[in-house]
């Protein structure tokens, strides 16, 4: 099938099936190489041009020199710039992030997020961000863009969007720019909720008063793109570690941004250019094996989550369980949960009676599930954010976000599910009474 007629099919079929459906096929055209039915791995750094004056007219584009013309596509021109792995990733990325019409990938989740922010701020903006949220994210955002003169305002994550609307408008008293805000739902790792559509509602209202578009970003490691999609809400930036369920076999780290043309190709692309922060062939290859799976795999793990979830919150030793899928109407995180969140995913934190030494008889009995920090992978994983992911965080913090030493946080892979509850259950008998102090 000539090319042209392959790109006009796949159009219309991206408007009438699933994304499942089109992860396999979609963004390639197996004329182009030889029939094979998979894309093979593009490892060459620079690429042919047709004559000089496509070379010409490849760099107007990717300089912006120029407007694009209707249709006009630009000449591979070197692989810091885009590759064609990673163009058919990015494509396929948009078929799963419903209401975003472009994708970036980055070598990393911290790469996507820190290019993301400075391709769109500039010294003397301000950023709102929750917490807790990720802890590269943090470090990040308390320690190194404040060197370079962007300011940065924590709030908690599931705050009433009233409380943001006020932060707003006394930063903007203040004389600050705010030129973001930047959330994590759920929260790392206390699965806290922030109503996504509210706070995009907000930063519309504040950019019309600011005279300036101030752009909501949403981290949708833990739902996306499966179970959330933050644009269908309002957002304006998507933003992924894909080392984590979009990898989804714990064997590659790798980032996506994704949001509208204007955000993605003609700010974060540039920079990602410029600062050199692009995915290799390789791990695009990789990612693209893994999306032909996301849904199965996805759908496997929530499934198994909400075994896990259950049994947990029956569980004597167990005192509390941070888990969507267990929140009762009533609660104004329901509702939030209600509103944007497809499923409650297979991220579940519990505090364990009564503090770190159970939380650590229980980590070291583990036998199926590992002992490890990341998520979203095959296995599951267990660990200690108050001494591991989280350590960094202040004392004084870390007991206001409720992250304590009780906090187990696990990830819940695609083992079969009673094998899981059965490692669970024989860890959880190996954490003995404490002696009571006469
Ligand atoms: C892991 C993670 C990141 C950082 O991604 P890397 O791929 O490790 O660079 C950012 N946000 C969240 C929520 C994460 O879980």
């Amino acid at each position: 099938m000539p090319v042209h007629d392959y790109k006009r099919i796949q159009k219309a079929l991206r408007k009438k099936y699933r994304p499942e459906s089109l992860a396999p096929t979609y963004g390639y055209a197996p004329a182009l190489s030889e029939g094979a039915v998979v894309p093979p791995i593009f490892l060459s750094s620079t690429f042919v041009f047709k004559s000089a004056e496509d070379a010409k007219r490849s760099f107007e584009l990717a300089y912006h020199l120029r407007e694009r013309k209707p249709r006009e596509q630009a000449s591979l021109i070197y692989s810091r710039l885009n590759n064609p792995n990673l163009e058919i990733l990015e494509d396929r990325l948009t078929l799963f992030e419903k209401g975003t019409e472009s994708a970036a990938v980055f070598a990393a989740g911290m790469s996507a997020i820190a290019t993301s922010v400075l391709s769109l701020c500039a010294s003397g903006d301000t950023v709102l961000f929750s917490v807790p949220v990720y802890g590269g994210t943090d470090y990040l955002f308390r320690h190194i863009f404040p060197r370079i003169g962007i300011k940065t305002v924590p709030f908690p994550a599931g705050s009433a969007a009233g409380k943001v609307r006020e932060e707003l408008f006394r930063q903007k008293s203040k004389g600050e720019n705010p030129a973001m805000i930047f959330l994590e739902t759920p929260a790392n790792p206390t699965c806290a909720l922030t109503d996504i559509k509210e706070i995009a509602e907000i930063a519309r209202e504040t950019s019309r008063h600011a005279k300036r578009n101030i752009i909501l970003a949403v981290d949708n490691t833990f739902l996306g793109p499966m179970w959330q999609n933050p644009a269908e809400q309002g957002a304006d930036l998507i933003l992924y570690s894909a080392t984590k369920f979009i990898g989804g076999h714990s064997d590659v780290v790798a980032g996506a941004a994704m949001g509208n043309q204007e955000v993605i190709d003609d700010n974060i692309k540039v920079y990602r250019t410029m600062l050199g922060t692009i995915l290799s062939p390789f791990d695009g290859y990789l990612l693209l094996r893994s999306l032909e799976t996301l849904k199965m795999r996805m759908t496997a793990q929530a499934k198994n989550a909400r075994y896990v979830a259950e049994w947990l919150a029956k569980h004597p030793k167990v005192e509390k369980v941070y888990y969507p899928g267990l929140l009762k109407p009533g609660d104004p995180q329901y509702r939030i949960f209600q509103k944007q969140c497809k499923n409650a995913g297979s991220m579940i934190s519990f505090d364990i009676k009564d503090g770190r030494r159970e939380a650590f008889q229980f980590l070291n009995a583990l036998k199926l599930a590992h002992l490890a920090v990341s998520l979203g992978g095959m296995q599951t994983l267990a660990e200690h954010p108050s001494t591991m992911t989280h350590s960094d965080l202040e004392q004084r913090e870390k007991s206001e976000l409720g992250i304590t030493e009780k906090m187990i946080r696990l990830s819940i892979g695609v083992e079969y599910y009673a094998d899981i509850l059965d490692d669970l259950n024989q860890a959880m008998n190996k954490v003995t009474a404490r002696r009571a102090t006469s």
